[in-house]
């Protein structure tokens, strides 16, 4: 990056003034200063404080209250050792209104001297509540002559996030030197926002809302800026919530500039495909499988995100698809995140459309060399006109010849990279496939709109008929007998249950030793019930033989790892234990739960835990006991953990904000929109701008 030109008339911008410019900036410390995102002086503008300290005023001593770190100043009214755990030195200072106490672990006896009694001193410390008086901790102080008059800072002192190696001090004052350039050309920092949308969304000037963060004036409100309400940050939260929307929606316009094929609205083997359910399609599903027929008689590719709570029936509304493009003379492929799910689909997909004719094809990471010589053979002649597998299904050996529709599920798990992969996979003479995205996580509108402002989006509302709530309970590890109980109770009526065994161990064959003595025991405590077991480790047959073995009412209690998570469909059972309950997280502990509840009959959840719970833990099993209903849990999840981990999208950089909060910012949203769409259409020169902005470094998934 070239050193900035400050004489000449014109102006380098701040994004393109290298960080080496800087005064005491070496190539090592710009390197360190890489690590945390920041690549040049603009970017420091735009690296904001964590919190703030306010060094602004003195408090007097009988108004501080604990918690607040404040400037006290007083004078020593005894030093003494103490002796507790530790030798300590403990200095009591008075002003006149009320009195704390200084407590030092580590002093020196020079130390110990100086703060003799009636010294003045000058503390700032956080207030704690000791025993007897509120207390500060190792403060930082200085000492005062008799009538010295210090000063105090003129604006709340910012607190940065850095990184090893960057001292605080070191980042404070680089941010200074960005500020000072700021100040001296105003115009190296572009404004974004025409004047007109400024004035009618009520946004300041994008240089005022940086300088009023890095250096806010005493009568800031502190508490505001604590909760990122305050006018400046809302004005950077609104930029940065709007450079991600439109990159998005430039993704989607590239996208929507290839074409598709366009296929049959209603697919001739319709009738019979329907003839042929069990049941009658809910009035959300039909509306959702209208809006998929819609979009595929396009020739521009279809990019659909389908969100369903668990058990609202998202698979039949996939195969309604998958009809249809087949219908058209097409190949379809539906790529699931695990072998279970993806062996379930398998099955449901042949009993629906092999009735049809239609060829359903397997492929797995674990076919035979055979097997997967053939697959690939059907794949790329076309015979295989449906292939249901895992990730397998896009390696760059598969090769389709007519692939119109790719269906992917549980698409939470899978980040934006591989559903850009996809598309391109999917090119045949230059028309992409299109794309039907199932998720389970739901996930609030406008959210969904953020996250996901690529797609459009389709909600299955409705859950089938007849479904009731499943009945959690959480108990702890010592009540273990209850519980024995209540799984015999239950399976002498007739019901069956699942035993959920979970381990945070990453590694699967813990987890499949854990449920296997876990099922021995059992049977030896349940020795009336016949007990079985499934786990990751078992053979396709063998998983298979247990869970036929299950479905058939042969066995009572199914102990199983988490692989049960996804798919797992036996309508008699209608009780779930799940141990170790308080180490699992939201979405996968409804998921699990979602396998019950399934039958006419009432269901229940029995959540065990171990041990203390942490705060987190509590919260995420009382979500569970007080609701059933996905939309409220996942809410409920995004509060507790935040959007980059509920949306899976950490890596992706997609959703990892660095001012704004896509959940405590949701109400900017819908002017986010309607700005992004004006920019588009007024202005389309500010947009790469804007993105480079905030996205910079994340933007490489941009390149479809
Ligand atoms: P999801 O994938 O959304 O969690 P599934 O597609 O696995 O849900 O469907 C859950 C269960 O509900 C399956 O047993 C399915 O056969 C059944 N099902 C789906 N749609 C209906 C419907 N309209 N009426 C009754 N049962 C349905
Ligand atoms: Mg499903």
């Amino acid at each position: 990056m070239p050193e900035p030109t400050p004489s000449s008339g014109h102006v380098t911008p701040l994004n393109e003034q290298a960080l080496t410019s800087l005064h005491g900036v070496g190539p090592a410390l710009e390197q360190k200063l890489n690590r945390i995102g920041l690549y040049s002086v603009q970017d420091l503008l735009f690296h904001l404080p964590l919190r703030y300290q306010d060094r602004t005023r003195v408090q007097p001593m009988g108004s501080l209250r604990v918690g607040e770190q404040v400037v006290v100043e007083g004078t020593i009214e005894l030093t003494e050792i103490g002796f507790g755990r530790r030798r300590m030195l403990l200095c009591h200072i008075s002003d006149g209104t009320g009195a704390l106490l200084l407590r030092f672990f580590h002093f020196s006896n020079a130390q110990k001297e100086a703060l003799a009694r009636g010294t003045r001193l000058r503390c700032f410390g956080e207030v704690r509540a000791g025993k007897k008086f509120l207390e500060m901790v190792h403060p930082e102080y200085k000492r005062l002559s008799a009538d010295e008059v210090a000063s105090v800072e003129e604006t709340l002192t910012p607190l940065y996030p850095t990184t090893e190696g960057v001292h605080q001090l070191k980042m404070r004052d680089l941010v200074q030197q960005a500020l000072q350039r700021l100040l001296q050309h105003p115009d190296a920092l572009s404004e974004c926002l025409p004047d007109e949308i400024r004035t009618q969304y009520r946004l300041s000037a994008l240089a005022d809302a940086v300088r009023v963060l890095h250096q806010p004036t005493a009568d800031i409100s502190l508490s505001a800026l604590q909760q990122g309400q305050h006018p400046a940050q809302q004005r950077l939260a609104f930029e940065e919530l709007l450079a991600h929307y439109l990159s998005l929606r430039q993704l989607r316009i590239r996208m929507q500039s290839h074409t598709a094929q366009a296929l049959h609205q209603q697919p001739p083997r319709w009738e019979a495909f329907q003839g042929n359910l069990a049941f009658t399609l809910t009035t959300a599903q039909q509306r959702v499988i209208d809006e998929i027929l819609r979009d595929i008689q396009q020739t521009v590719p279809m990019m659909r995100l389908v969100q369903g709570d668990v058990g609202s029936g998202k698979t039949i509304v996939a195969a309604a698809a998958a009809l249809a493009a087949i219908d058209s003379g097409f190949q379809v492929a539906l790529m699931a995140p695990t072998e279970i799910l993806a062996e379930q689909h398998l099955q449901n997909f042949r009993a629906w459309l092999e009735p049809l004719g239609i060829q359903v094809v397997w492929l797995s990471g674990k076919l035979k060399v055979q097997a997967r010589r053939q697959a690939l053979e059907q794949i790329a002649s076309g015979q295989a006109q449906l292939v249901i597998g895992t990730h397998a299904l896009f390696q760059d050996d598969v090769s389709f010849t007519r692939l119109a529709l790719v269906i992917i599920d549980e698409q939470h798990r899978f980040g934006v990279h591989q559903r850009l992969a996809l598309r391109e996979k999917g090119s045949i003479d230059g028309a992409v496939a299109h794309q039907l995205i199932m998720t389970a996580t739901p996930i609030p509108r406008t959210l969904a709109m953020t996250a996901y402002a690529d797609l459009d989006v389709s909600v299955i509302d409705e859950l089938p008929p007849g479904r009731i709530p499943v009945t959690t309970v959480v108990i702890p590890d010592n009540r273990r007998d209850e519980v024995l109980q209540r799984v015999m109770s239950a399976c002498r009526q007739g019901s069956q249950a699942y035993w959920v065994c979970t381990l945070i161990e990453e590694s699967e064959s813990l987890q499949c030793q854990a449920a296997s003595d876990t099922a021995e025991l059992l049977q030896q405590a349940l020795p009336d019930l016949h007990v079985g077991l499934v786990h990751g480790r078992l053979k396709s047959e063998q998983k298979e033989a247990v869970m036929s073995a299950f479905k058939g009412a042969e066995i009572d209690l199914l102990v199983a790892t988490t692989v049960i998570e996804v798919g797992v469909d036996v309508p008699n059972a209608n009780l779930m234990i799940i141990e170790n309950a308080e180490r699992l997280g939201l979405s996968q502990l409804h998921q699990l739960r979602g396998r019950v509840g399934r039958g006419g009959k009432e269901s229940s959840c029995v959540l065990i835990y171990q041990g203390k719970l942490s705060q987190m833990a509590r919260a995420r099993l009382a979500a569970m006991r007080d609701s059933n209903d996905g939309f409220v849990i996942a809410q409920r999840d995004l509060e507790l953990r935040g959007p980059g981990e509920v949306l899976g999208t950490r890596q992706t950089g997609v959703v990892q904000m660095r001012i704004a909060d896509i959940v405590r910012d949701q109400a900017l949203m819908p002017s986010v929109h309607i700005v992004a769409e004006k920019l588009l259409h007024t202005c389309p020169q500010v947009v790469p701008v804007l993105v480079q902005r905030w996205l910079g470094q994340n933007i490489h998934y941009g390149k479809v």
